[in-house]
């Protein structure tokens, strides 16, 4: 049995309060891990240290901060596999895709922030005969950085790469429910020397240590990643105090496939933006509208694919689809699929747990689902599910899809299918939605703004956005 410490003040730790939390392996269903079960205690101790360290931290030089942060990559690079493996076994997902995802994207969040910060210039504005403006761009001091269980260390690096590297003191929880990579990242940070007190890693319940980083007033702005009621917590505690908040919430995105699509490759796509992670990506397209000539089309085709996908063990090198991250989302996804026919869905494919043999009997498996047959403003169609369920809705017309893609209290992505050009840029124009991806899914380059509108979340992560969220402007005039 493995015990996770946290890592306060360069030091690897256990909790205050001694006590401990079961972490689960999904693919078993069996205890593996301790968790440190801290408190506001342990938060006391991290801001301590975090406070201490910025002043040295702060004022090195860029160019050595960059060089703690490419050594801290490169030796998750060298540790690659063992990194997959380790995500994969604390969140279900097959080895493959921690393999050729998260795991590189964390290298590549680290990489990209540790060179962003060479390249980060301020501004300047002449005023002609008076004199000029420069703004500097320093540093806030403690920061916060929360974090949810899907695509654990990918999104835990994308928060603290560019707080670091803008000189920031770090405070930082990872979710509870997948704790175990963002351990092996304190291991390498203690292991490259980084100064103590620099990057504090508390593990614990979203309650009580996520609540500590809310309240705490030495803590200046937060970032956070996970639910849209998780994130309107977070800022009801924070706004009196006026900390800068970055909030990355949930989604319920569309997927629009026009008749005059690319059909191979919509479809090869849609299977990959529908069921990837167990459909557990927040950029994930849980609602595919298509329009109605080629609707009968894609429907066989794609659940003929679908319910050949592989659904097993997370070493299987063949797994399509891994466990689910938890017994509860388990059963709150399952939840859904009776919410749906009791909506008036039918289910096409799936829609039932998998029973896998031996030592993963216990295991949290899915089958990949497909239902039709919905109204486009039901509950099923509406609220979050964030698990392998997709619901398929016919479409005649621009207006009428724009109208349904745009009927959710979110905005976080969304993919159009269409070889029209113009009807492309008329979509990405009228959709409601950070992120439009046409003819594509999930391509990222990191120097773009990530982030949603509506109740997907406030701010924008990503590139110089996130430089610019992790430092406060300061104008200076200097007359002529
Ligand atoms: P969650 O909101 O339950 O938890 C996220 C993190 O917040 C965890 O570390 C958790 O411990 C912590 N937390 C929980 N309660 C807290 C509180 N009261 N105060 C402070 N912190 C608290 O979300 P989750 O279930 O881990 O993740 C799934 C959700 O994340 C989905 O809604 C998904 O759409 C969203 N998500 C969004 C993005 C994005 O970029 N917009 C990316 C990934 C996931």
């Amino acid at each position: 049995m493995i015990t996770i410490k946290n890592y306060i003040n360069g030091e690897m730790i256990a909790p205050k309060s001694g006590k401990y939390l079961d972490n689960y392996d999904p693919s078993r269903g069996k205890v593996y891990a301790q968790i440190p079960d801290s408190d506001k205690s342990d938060i006391d101790a991290a801001v301590a240290g975090a406070e201490a360290a910025f002043p040295i931290w702060s004022k090195m030089p860029k160019q050595e901060r960059s060089d703690f942060m490419i050594k801290i990559a490169n030796r998750i690079q060298d540790r690659l596999a063992e990194f997959a493996a380790a995500e994969s076994l604390d969140n279900g997902k097959p080895v493959s895709l921690a393999s050729h995802v998260d795991i590189p994207r964390a290298v590549s969040n680290l990489k990209f922030f540790a060179t962003a910060i060479l390249h980060y210039a301020s501004e300047s504005h002449a005023m002609e005969g008076m004199g000029v403006n420069y703004t500097l761009r320093k540093p806030i001091g403690v920061v916060g950085c929360i974090s949810p269980w899907n695509l654990p260390l990918y999104l835990f690096t994308w928060k603290i790469a560019p707080a670091l590297a803008a000189g920031n003191c770090v405070v930082a929880k990872p979710s509870e429910i997948t704790p175990m990579t963002a351990f092996m990242l304190s291991e390498v940070c203690a292991e490259v020397g980084l100064p103590k007190g620099v990057f504090n890693i508390v593990h614990g319940l979203g309650q009580k240590v996520g609540d500590a980083i809310s309240r705490d007033p030495k803590i200046k702005a937060i970032s956070f990643t996970g639910g849209t009621a998780t994130g309107a917590t977070i800022a009801k505690i924070a706004a009196p105090m006026f900390k800068k908040l970055s909030l990355e919430l949930g989604g319920k995105n569309p997927n629009i496939i026009f008749a005059d699509c690319d059909f191979d490759k919509a479809l090869s796509t849609t299977i990959r933006s529908s069921f990837a992670n167990q459909g557990q990506i927040c950029l994930c397209g849980s609602r595919i509208f298509i329009e109605r000539p080629i609707y009968e089309k894609f429907k066989k085709a794609f659940i003929e694919k679908v319910s050949k996908s592989k659904v097993s063990y997370p070493s299987d090198p063949e797994a399509k689809l891994g466990a689910l991250v938890s017994k509860s989302h388990l059963e709150k996804v399952l939840s859904y699929v009776d919410l749906a026919k009791e909506e008036g869905g039918d289910v096409l494919t799936g829609g039932e747990q998998v029973f896998l043999e031996g030592e993963y009997s216990k295991g949290y498996y899915m089958r990949p689902t497909i239902i039709e047959g919905l109204a486009y403003d039901c509950r099923t169609n509406q609220e979050e599910i964030f698990g392998p369920v997709v619901t398929l809705t016919p479409f005649d017309s621009e207006e009428e899809v724009l109208m349904m893609a745009n009927s959710t209290q979110y905005g976080l992505s969304s993919t159009i299918w269409t070889e029209n050009l113009r009807r492309a840029h008329r979509m990405a124009e009228e959709i409601e939605a950070g992120i439009v991806w046409i003819n594509s899914w999930l391509v990222r380059d990191l120097r773009t703004p990530f982030g949603g509108v509506k109740n997907s979340g406030v701010g924008r992560e990503g590139g110089f956005e996130a430089l610019h969220f992790f430092t406060e402007p300061k104008n200076v005039y200097i007359q002529h």
